[in-house]
């Protein structure tokens, strides 16, 4: 027996824990969390279990069985672990919201697996200390967008925090309609936010982000020690160089693969660069920059095109907390600054990757002029919202179908052309591509290309049959997606349909922030 019940807080503890705690975050005190427990929920079902996630951290199938279900509902404690909630601050739609916290999030503990110390969160499992108006709930429809998409941008190779698992209660929540409860268990190796350190930075307690900024460098992120060597020394320096570094390569893979977050809050901004808080987010269909995926998000400050920058404000907000501690207003400009070089460059990267330019075949004397076909080909895609993730595995598909002709034409392009109306102007991109990229290079390139350029993303429509199915109590096609997603590249024969366009009614589905 490794579970305490919750009804009966007598029932000691048992000594075997299925996993093994260890619980630094906590060494903190209390200013920076309340412990608490989560609070129960009816009829608990296992909705989707990562075994694949589970196996990865070398954690025991015993976490998967029926008693631990109670655990991942909030019905029952681990033994060992110790949940609590955190408290941060944040700007959210760039204005100053003073203090939030985990309002739902119930952390339960920090513990070993073979990738090392993993943070486990319950999302879902009731109101806290910082829940101010909300339920602490989480609905099932959005539970399953977290649970997919953090498994989908794993499978891209994208940083994120990770979905252990799903559970389902009949339990009704209420949105804009009548909802049920879901739970869902994320990990990470740390959940810090941009939010924790804005919170005690307005707070005037340098002490507490001391110790904070401390704790995340020697447990999180002791590359800092070696980069102060940059900055004359200054550790915290270093630290917000990490995270300008972390934070501009993950904007890059998200613009790459054309990933919309929706909310990027700064409480929502991952410490580490991690993908977080996934709530009304989305893969873009047709091209369009100006896309805005939130629809409560009314001047579009989170539009895909626009991540970028707000990120870029986000790392300033950061660094603002952290002046008291970097103490140097110049060197604090200049760490900054370093985001303006480093997301170019990262996005440039990126970009050529999907065109099949990485190695040898892309120089640095090519960086300008790649940018160049980068943004031209985007301006093609854009001025006819043409299906982004379609476009660039066609792209890749027929780079491969070149390497086998000896002579191209232009109709050997039609999986690509076919997908514009305006064939003369990308006929002539792609004239330019061939001669910048050398045919003889195509085989290789397209190999490439076809591990850069998914099949599959998490298109809203994808997650929304799954939602509608698991409502009605059958789970199977989180699976199925799931399945999928997680290796996006391969080409999962039977599941054409998962890769298409978007139906007609998806452009209805409207995604908000209440989840
Ligand atoms: P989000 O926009 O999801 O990042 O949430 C912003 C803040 O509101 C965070 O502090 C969340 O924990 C809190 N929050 C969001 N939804 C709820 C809810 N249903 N109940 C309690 N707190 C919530
Ligand atoms: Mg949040």
């Amino acid at each position: 027996m490794s579970l305490a019940s919750l009804d009966s807080p007598a029932s000691a503890p048992h000594d075997d824990p299925v996993l093994n705690w260890t619980h630094r975050l906590t060494q903190l005190g209390p200013r920076f969390f309340t412990p608490l427990q989560p609070t129960p929920v009816s009829a608990p079902r296992w909705a989707a279990r990562n075994e694949t996630l589970r196996a990865e951290l070398g954690w025991p199938s015993a976490l998967f069985d029926d008693e631990h279900l109670q655990a991942f509902a909030g019905n029952s404690l681990m033994v060992g672990s110790q949940p609590l909630a955190t408290v941060y601050s944040g700007h959210q739609f760039g204005q100053w919201a003073g203090q939030l916290g985990d309002g739902r999030a119930i952390w339960l503990g920090e513990a070993e697996s073979a990738q090392g110390p993993q943070e486990i969160q319950l999302k879902g499992a009731g109101r806290t200390p910082y829940s101010r108006g909300g339920d602490g709930r989480a609905v099932l429809r959005s539970s399953i967008r977290e649970y997919l998409c953090s498994e989908a941008m794993h499978g891209l190779g994208i940083p994120t925090t990770r979905a252990l698992s799903l559970v389902a209660s009949p339990e009704p929540v209420r949105r804009e309609t009548m909802e049920s409860a879901a739970v869902v268990a994320r990990v990470a190796p740390s959940f810090l936010r941009f939010g924790h350190f804005e919170h005690f930075s307005a707070q005037g307690d340098t002490d507490s982000l001391r110790a904070l900024a401390d704790h995340a460098i020697a447990h999180h992120l002791p590359e800092c020690r070696e980069r102060a060597a940059l900055w004359q020394g200054n550790l915290y320096a270093a630290l917000l160089d990490e995270v300008q570094e972390r934070t501009a390569k993950l904007l890059a893979q998200w613009q790459a693969v054309g990933f919309c977050h929706g909310v990027m809050n700064t409480d929502n901004m991952s410490l580490l660069g991690l993908t977080i808080d996934y709530g009304p987010f989305q893969f873009l269909d047709g091209f369009d920059p100006g896309h805005i995926c939130n629809h409560s998000d009314h001047q579009g400050r989170y539009a895909y095109g626009r991540q970028p920058n707000v990120a870029y404000w986000n790392l300033y907000c950061l660094a603002q907390a952290l002046a008291p501690l970097i103490d140097d207003h110049d060197m604090t400009l200049q760490v900054l600054e370093g985001y303006k070089n480093l997301f170019p460059r990262f996005l440039g990267d990126a970009m050529r990757a999907k065109l099949g330019l990485v190695g040898d075949l892309a120089p640095e004397s090519e960086r300008e002029t790649d940018w160049t076909l980068v943004e031209d080909v985007m301006q093609i895609m854009a001025a006819e919202k043409v299906d982004f993730t379609l476009f660039w595995r066609q792209l890749s598909q027929a780079v491969v179908m070149q390497s086998t002709v000896s002579s191209l034409t232009d109709a050997d392009w039609s999986t690509v052309t076919d997908l514009v109306l305006d064939r003369p102007r990308l006929l002539a991109w792609l004239s330019r591509y061939t001669e910048r990229a050398g045919p003889s290079h195509f085989a290789a390139m397209g190999q490439q290309m076809l591990r850069s350029n998914p099949k599959f993303v998490l298109r809203n429509h994808l997650a929304e049959t799954a939602i509608r199915q698991a409502q009605a109590g059958d789970f199977s096609e989180i699976d199925t997606l799931y399945n999928l997603l997680k290796s996006p590249f391969e080409e999962h024969p039977g599941f054409e349909a998962y890769a298409d366009l978007p139906p007609d009614w998806a452009g209805q589905l409207e995604i908000s922030c209440s989840s």
